[in-house]
């Protein structure tokens, strides 16, 4: 078996362990499978993340465990010849939404989210990617150069008989809005700092390898420096620009040098947005993602080897920067970003802990607000960074929801044969949650999380950068 994804860091998982059960193939990726110890806990339902499609079917065999018997037993040879395409395969692995609950919650930390990317992309090798697999995956590239996908979105959702024309041809679901557009792309804030620039539009000169480990090398006390780099990533471009401008003025008035990352001049589309590839790697188009993080560690190489963090917004943006690119086969660059990536949150509740985030913000005249994570944001721990935001917001009033994935998840909840499953996962807890509190405003980060609260609670959702903006005492431009 032909990996798309890099499984070499289970190289050594279940060695000596006569009882792993590691399958007769597919080396390290049987490993990874492997790591399963089979003691159901992803089939109890505590509250946490793990796992929404078995908690929204109550059938195990809809759990990350259950799964795995079925990728033991593919990979064991028990599927046929051609196991990738058997319908079992495909069954076991339809509905896990790729929340990486089950790699922060379950006993062994397997990582199926993973692994369905892997199974994703097999199966793209074999029958060909889908049409609307194609569209979801490229809609960077279509909203950056073709005007007319933006209004075609806005009069699909106003004309019912498109709606359904888009489900018949492309399988998406007539009964479910898209996300929209903004009317015009993020645009470069006038009060970016245009000294900063070079570092990430410069010239590809080849640089030295890597010497420092990122923030720290820059952080004592004689250099102080406050550059960053703030990656507005294709959902805060194109449908949120709001929120990369919120963010700017924010650590612009905390007295950071903000750079936005841009495409080096010598890009092969240096007109192009940057992209994490996090809409192709959802979907297994690997070759395509991988294409996109070389593209942006081109682009980061100088502020990477100067230790300069990069923020960003997007929960699954950013930690696809942080974990999933790890599995790109894309060396030490890969590693450096992972390193010094850091989501808006977690950055200002990194610099406050260090004493260099000294902003004060004034109370916010809303009531209570209701917090839900996006589930990489929970996965990887991040909710405690967003806690300790939210408190530096005087007389703050904030609950956060115990949710799971709000089934969304990337284009999951749009696709036709999907949609009532999503909305069944956000029936477990989230939405319940939302009627509970009609009055409350709504924090989500995720940009589907807030796709699916409009969808199912018919409420607005919004990201931390916007309330941190509107509780700056001093009003800024931007
Ligand atoms: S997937 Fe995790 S929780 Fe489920 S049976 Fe395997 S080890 Fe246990
Ligand atoms: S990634 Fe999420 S949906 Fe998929 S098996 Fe794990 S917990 Fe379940």
């Amino acid at each position: 078996m032909k990996h798309r994804l890099d499984w070499s860091a289970y190289e050594t998982a279940g060695q000596g362990d006569a009882y792993a059960g590691i399958p007769a193939t597919g080396g390290d990726f049987a490993k990874a499978v492997a790591v399963c110890i089979g003691d159901k806990q992803c089939q109890r339902k505590p509250k946490g993340v793990m796992c929404p499609s078995f908690r929204a079917t109550d059938d195990v065999a809809h759990s990350p465990g259950e799964r795995v018997k079925v990728l033991k037993a593919a990979l064991n040879g028990e599927l046929g010849d051609d196991a990738f395409a058997d319908p079992r395969l495909a069954s076991a692995m339809e509905l896990c939404v790729g929340c990486k609950g089950c790699k922060r919650e379950c006993a062994n930390q397997v990582d199926m989210a993973a692994i369905k990317i892997e199974y994703q992309a097999q199966r793209n090798a074999r029958s060909g990617v889908s049409l609307r697999d194609l569209l979801v995956a490229t809609l960077p590239d279509q909203l950056q150069h073709r005007r007319f996908v933006r209004s075609l979105i806005r009069w699909r959702n106003r004309a019912p008989w498109l709606a359904q024309l888009g489900e018949r041809f492309f399988g998406i679901s007539a009964k479910r809005k898209l996300p929209e557009p903004a009317a015009a792309a993020f645009s470069f804030p006038s009060g970016s700092n245009p000294l900063q620039l070079p570092l990430v539009r410069g010239s590809a000169e080849p640089a030295p390898p890597l010497t420092r480990g990122g923030w720290e090398g820059l952080s004592s006390p004689e250099t102080n420096d406050k550059s960053l780099i703030l990656f507005v990533d294709t959902f805060a471009m194109h449908f949120d620009p709001e929120i990369a401008h919120a963010a700017h003025q924010v650590l612009t008035a905390a007295g950071y040098n903000v750079s936005i990352l841009q495409a080096l001049a010598d890009d092969d589309e240096p007109e192009r947005a940057l992209c994490c590839g996090r809409t192709y790697l959802s979907l297994g188009q690997v070759d395509a993602a991988r294409h996109e993080a070389q593209r942006m560690h081109r682009a980061l190489r100088p502020a990477l080897e100067a230790g300069i963090p990069i923020v960003g917004l997007e929960p699954s943006c950013i930690l696809s920067l942080r974990d999933d690119h790890l599995k790109l086969g894309l060396g030490e660059a890969a590693i450096a970003l992972s390193k010094q990536v850091y989501l808006f949150e977690e950055f200002i509740a990194r610099e406050h802990d260090r004493k260099r985030f000294t902003l004060e913000f004034k109370p916010l005249p809303q009531g209570k607000t209701l917090v839900h994570g996006h589930c990489h944001q929970k996965a990887v721990g991040a909710m405690k960074s967003l806690r300790k935001v939210l408190r530096l917001i005087p007389e703050f009033e904030f609950e956060f929801i115990e949710a799971s994935c709000c089934g969304m998840a990337g284009s999951f909840g749009v696709e036709a044969e999907h949609a009532d499953i999503s909305m069944r996962m956000a029936e477990l807890d989230l939405l319940p949650a939302l009627r509970a509190e009609p009055d409350a405003t709504i924090l989500a980060n995720g940009f589907s999380c807030r796709h699916q609260i409009r969808e199912g609670a018919a409420r607005q959702s919004h990201h931390v950068a916007l309330l941190l903006r509107d509780a700056l005492k001093e009003p800024t431009s931007c």
